[in-house]
């Protein structure tokens, strides 16, 4: 049986840098996650690396300020999967929040950022709101630009996990944490890898459940003690719409409802709000409500009716849900976004975390403070790999063979197709050209710009196993591909998916 100082159950953001955090560390480590990394909640948030504007006014004071240092960092770690972007707030006459409290907000906002802010906010000039081509004039009293960034959330994850197993945690999607027995002094993990159908068991000192909304399921099967936090959780809706149509990012106030955003983000419109309970079983596929789909589409074409949205350019539509800590707030969108956590420790000594909440922005100050908390009563085995804030994720490192693969791409037809690999998996793109010049039968083309190469890398670096991992998750390939181009990817991963 197979021994580790730290289990990690859950590849969503927060399981992902946790075990990052616990290698660079020096502690033996395992991830798991049941299906593909990012496949829930970390897939289908807002795409915001955010201190969060609008927690301001419930005076959330040190959740902003937390989050604007980690913008900071995310963006020196990630600087290919973070991006700054700047964000327009219009006011209307008879809006619920004046223009005053609105420039206050900025205001707060960019001295809480202080020397780590990015461009400072402003009240746009009549000139430069002539500019806004797209937004409802009718009305209008002002409107604020302040920065913040965005981020590819499912990308941050995998890369993250990468990460981890890169400084030498084992990590595993397809696999699912099953159960947990105590014996002496550490937990016997039962796991079922998906990839075989096999059952096996691991030990491990320390057990961390990072299940997100399954959470409070596991932590009911892991330890009798009923002392975890009340929990709502609480959903939220995006359009991901193919228009040129709206070019700037805007946080739109309705009258008496709920934000939505309105973003560009990779070369598409992304179109969000959140906060509707949700009381449904599932937790992985969670359903839009017809409810929520129309209030989209309705504070949209109220605040852009020059270019009104009509549901067939609709390509997308997810929803995804976070636990929150349920101090009985009547509106769920006070509900704190503060991450929580509990810790226990058995007789035996073995010590158990469990998880909730929080926000893709903090995940790694978040992971940070458990795995010091870890390490305060478990001493990691090995040596520090280095500092997670400061450590580019896999995308960000120089590949030290980039200039002779360059040189050897000259003239190939594969030249063509570098920019993509670059664009979709940023270093990522040498290991490709690597196979792709060693191995002459890897460069058979499968779809448009897409060879065996790109696909094989998909699968032995980046670790997919569902044709849906690669079209949603690694990319955003199932807006591009025809139905055939994706049949005949998906037949050829069947053929090459890596079963151990
Ligand atoms: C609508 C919405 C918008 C949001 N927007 C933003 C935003 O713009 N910016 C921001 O910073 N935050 C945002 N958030 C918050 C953020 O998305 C979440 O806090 C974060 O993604 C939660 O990550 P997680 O790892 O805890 O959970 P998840 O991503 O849900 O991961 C949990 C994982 O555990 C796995 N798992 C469950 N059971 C098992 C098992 N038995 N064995 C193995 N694995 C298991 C699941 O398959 C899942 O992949 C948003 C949240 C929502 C709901």
């Amino acid at each position: 049986m197979k021994e580790f100082q730290v289990v990690v159950i859950g590849g969503g953001i927060n399981g992902a840098g946790l075990a990052r955090e616990a290698a660079y560390r020096g502690f033996k480590t395992m991830l798991v996650e049941q299906g593909d990394f990012a496949q829930a909640t970390s897939s289908q948030s807002s795409k915001l690396i955010h201190g969060g504007i609008r927690y301001l006014e419930q005076g959330r004071m040190g959740l902003v300020f937390e989050a604007l240092l980690e913008r900071k960092r995310l963006l020196h770690i990630a600087p290919h999967l973070v991006t700054p972007l700047r964000f327009h707030i219009p006011v209307y006459q008879g809006d619920q929040r004046p223009a005053w409290m609105i420039g206050l907000g900025c205001w707060l906002y960019d001295q809480l950022a202080g020397g780590r802010n990015l461009e400072a906010s402003h009240r746009l000039t009549k000139a430069e709101i002539s500019q806004l081509g797209e937004l409802k004039k009718e009305g209008l009293k002002a409107v604020f630009a302040y920065s913040d960034a965005q981020v590819f959330d499912a990308r941050l994850t995998l890369e993250t996990a990468l990460s981890a197993s890169d400084a030498g945690a084992e990590v595993h999607n397809q696999m699912a944490f099953v159960a947990a027995k105590r014996d002496q002094d550490r937990f016997i993990v039962e796991l079922k890898n998906f990839r075989n159908g096999t059952r096996l068991e691991v030990s491990t000192q320390v057990l961390i459940n990072a299940a997100g909304a399954w959470a409070p399921v596991l932590d009911k099967q892991i330890t009798a003690k009923p002392k975890r936090p009340g929990l709502k959780l609480v959903r939220g809706i995006h359009f991901l719409v193919k228009t040129g149509a709206v070019n700037h990012g805007f946080l739109t106030l309705p009258k008496g409802g709920r934000i939505v955003f309105v973003l560009p983000w990779q070369g598409y419109l992304l179109i969000g709000t959140t906060e509707s309970l949700y009381e449904g079983e599932d937790r992985l596929h969670i359903p839009p409500s017809e409810e929520e789909k129309e209030y989209l589409l309705k504070v949209y074409n109220e605040y852009f009716p020059n270019q009104p949205l009509d549901p067939s350019q609709i390509l997308h539509t997810y929803s995804g849900v976070r636990p929150l800590i349920d101090l009985g707030e009547a509106d769920l969108g006070k509900m704190s976004r503060e991450a929580h956590w509990e810790s226990e420790f058995f007789a035996g000594g073995q010590g158990y975390w469990a998880l909730f909440g929080g926000k893709i922005t903090s995940y790694r100050a978040f992971a940070e403070q458990i795995i010091s908390e870890v390490a305060k009563h478990f001493g990691p085995l090995g040596p520090s790999k280095g500092d997670t804030a400061q450590h580019p994720l896999p995308g960000a490192l120089l590949p030290s063979d980039a200039e002779s693969l360059r040189a050897r791409l000259k003239g190939d037809p594969a030249l063509a197709l570098k920019d993509q690999w670059v664009r979709r998996y940023a270093s990522g793109w040498a290991w490709i050209a690597r196979r792709y010049l060693d191995h002459p039968e890897t460069q058979t083309l499968l779809a448009r710009g897409f060879c065996l190469a790109e696909l094989t890398y998909l699968v032995e670096r980046e670790k997919v196993w569902e044709l849906e991992d690669i079209l949603l998750r690694r990319s955003l390939l199932a807006f591009e591909f025809t139905q055939d181009e994706k049949t005949l990817i998906g037949q050829k991963l069947n053929e090459i998916r890596v079963r151990p």
